[in-house]
């Protein structure tokens, strides 16, 4: 990258830039951990797509712990392991306790305890980046909850400030992507969409760890959080004033007891990829 009064510095990219785009102006940063960043300023010259009026392609997501996202269409991505990532930073925490607080140790072990930081954040993001493009790219709807996640009530503070945050980055992404594609972003009321059968709307109580939906009522079941999914999909497509799936719960429900997909291969292949 040329810099103006400072010439030409090397770079690592950390995606492409768009092919259609013009740098207006880049922000040259150093992080608490030492490092320089450079933020570019695109402009692109295209208003975004326009939203199509006809839906094809439509997918409701539930968002939720065991599995960090269940879709209408039967895929689900486990949660992303970050417990290496966390236990260098704690082990590195432990040691900046240990060092003199202003010392020249002490401040080059509080640069590592910010690389540390850093890198989970960096994990993390990418994770949810190409989740996001995956959705974003592939249909014309999207439908969400809302964030009031309803399984953030039962999880203890720690992981519930953790997975909160993660659901809210996760969703802004998903939004702007959509927008930026030409898709429908829809984020539907998440009251009552784990409790309700996707078939018949009856609602019956089930706790977290229940994996199943048995409808009492109707006798259809399904996978737990495929049958949130769907109800969020109709709610999506309530929405935007579209009616209802083109498939039936029966038709396409995700059986119980489906294996997902680990979400490291989220992050090595950029997709889902559903072979
Ligand atoms: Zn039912």
């Amino acid at each position: 990258m040329y810099l103006n009064k400072i010439g030409d510095v090397p770079v690592v990219a950390h995606r492409d830039l768009p092919d259609d785009a013009e740098v207006k102006g880049v922000v040259v940063k150093r992080e608490p951990t030492g490092r320089w960043y450079a933020s570019l300023q695109l402009e692109t010259p295209d208003d975004p797509p326009e939203k199509p009026d006809e839906l094809t392609e439509t997918v409701g997501i539930d968002v939720g712990i065991l599995n960090y996202a269940t879709d209408t269409d039967g895929t689900a991505v486990g949660s992303l392991d970050l417990s290496d990532e966390r236990e260098r930073l704690e082990r590195a925490q432990r040691d900046l306790s240990r060092k003199e607080h202003g010392s020249n140790n002490w401040e080059d072990q509080r640069k590592t305890v910010a690389r540390r930081h850093a890198d989970l954040k960096r994990k993390r993001r990418d994770f949810l980046h190409k989740l996001s493009n995956y959705y974003a790219r592939n249909y014309d709807l999207v439908a969400v909850e809302d964030l009031d996640a309803k399984g953030l009530i039962e999880l203890p503070g720690n992981s519930r400030n953790r997975a909160g945050a993660a659901w809210g980055t996760f969703l802004r992404m998903l939004k702007y992507k959509c927008e930026r594609e030409g898709a429908h972003f829809v984020a539907v009321d998440p009251r009552g969409t784990t409790k309700e059968c996707a078939a018949c709307g009856v609602a019956t109580e089930k706790p977290l760890w229940v994996r199943e939906h048995s409808c009492p009522a109707c006798g259809f079941s399904a996978d737990r959080d495929w049958n949130a999914a769907y109800n969020i999909l109709v709610r999506g497509l309530e929405q935007v004033g579209t009616g209802c799936p083109e498939s039936t719960p029966a038709e396409t429900a995700l059986p119980t007891g489906t294996t997902s997909v680990p979400a490291q291969r989220v992050v090595e292949t950029g997709s889902q990829g559903k072979s």
